[in-house]
């Protein structure tokens, strides 16, 4: 649709940091940053970023779902626009399809504004019950998420067939600096790496067979989730490079020992295949 109207996009990498001022051209208008990547996880150096757009007069933007706002404060960054799927944690309940885009001020905003009726992205009133309901509880849900995720995450690093788990809070996850120094916590959401000595199909075993996890593109909800991603696609596209297969994770609020029982059995699946 951008195309259309004559508006191109570059794309870089997450790690540039302060290089990204070698991408910015005199024509650029917006500098869009998800922090951490939602698949791979990479957490760039926002006030970098934010620095180099600023320098040269360009907008920047915030994808800050895996935060919920909470984690990550946008605005005391620098960031001119914040944007959330309120779908994923002020939902929280995987019955909602929302969004919610917040600017630093009201000319930003008022420009934002007419786009949003242009495209017809109206919201129902029942759908706002829902956002509402849920957001008394959301700090609550996000700390419960939080320690489930770091106790399943500790438990998949500790296991031969995981070759690397990418979550912000652990040293090997790339921008895990950044992370310590500009987020005040994780959420549910982090991606592992088996090993690539396993075939695709038998990560899809071990996907296919899970009980507590169902398959889903979504997150932030009650419900764990769990999404392959084949490694000669979206995983090579942090240009690393590493040999292995990306499964990504959103857990839930089920017992994480249920959880992790779960993946063990997922991970005998994957071994016999
Ligand atoms: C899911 C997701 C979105 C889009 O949210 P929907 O409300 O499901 O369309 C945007 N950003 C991130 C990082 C997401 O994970």
């Amino acid at each position: 649709m951008l195309a259309g109207l004559g508006i191109a996009a570059d794309y870089y990498d997450p790690m540039a940091g302060a290089g990204i001022a070698g991408q910015i051209r005199p024509n650029t208008r917006l500098l869009w940053i998800e922090a951490p990547g939602s698949i791979t996880m990479e957490v760039p150096d926002v006030p970098a970023l934010v620095a180099a757009a600023r320098a040269r007069g360009v907008v920047t933007a915030i994808d800050n779902t895996w935060s919920a706002g909470v984690y990550f404060r946008a605005f005391d960054k620098g960031l001119d626009i914040s944007v959330q799927a309120v779908t994923k944690y002020i939902g929280g309940h995987s019955d909602l399809l929302m969004g919610s885009v917040t600017a630093r001020n009201a000319e930003l905003f008022d420009r934002v504004a007419p786009v949003r009726r242009l495209l017809g992205m109206g919201v129902g009133p029942d759908d706002v019950f829902l956002a509402l309901r849920g957001l008394p509880t959301m700090l609550a849900r996000l700390k419960a998420h939080e320690a489930a995720t770091l106790q399943i995450a500790g438990w998949l690093r500790s296991r031969p067939e995981v070759k690397r788990v990418l979550h912000p809070a652990f040293p090997e996850c790339p921008g895990h600096e950044n992370w310590k120094r500009d987020f005040t916590g994780s959420s549910g959401l982090f991606s592992l790496v088996l090993h690539e000595r396993y075939a695709a199909e038998a990560v899809d075993a071990l996907v296919d067979g899970l009980r507590w996890f169902r398959i889903g593109y979504s997150w932030g909800g009650v419900a764990s989730l769990a999404v392959p991603y084949r490694r000669d696609t979206l995983f090579n596209a942090n240009g690393r490079n590493e040999p292995g297969h990306l499964v990504r994770l959103s857990i839930g609020l089920e017992a994480p020992e249920d959880l992790i029982a779960d993946l063990e059995a997922g991970l005998t699946r994957l071994r016999l295949a």
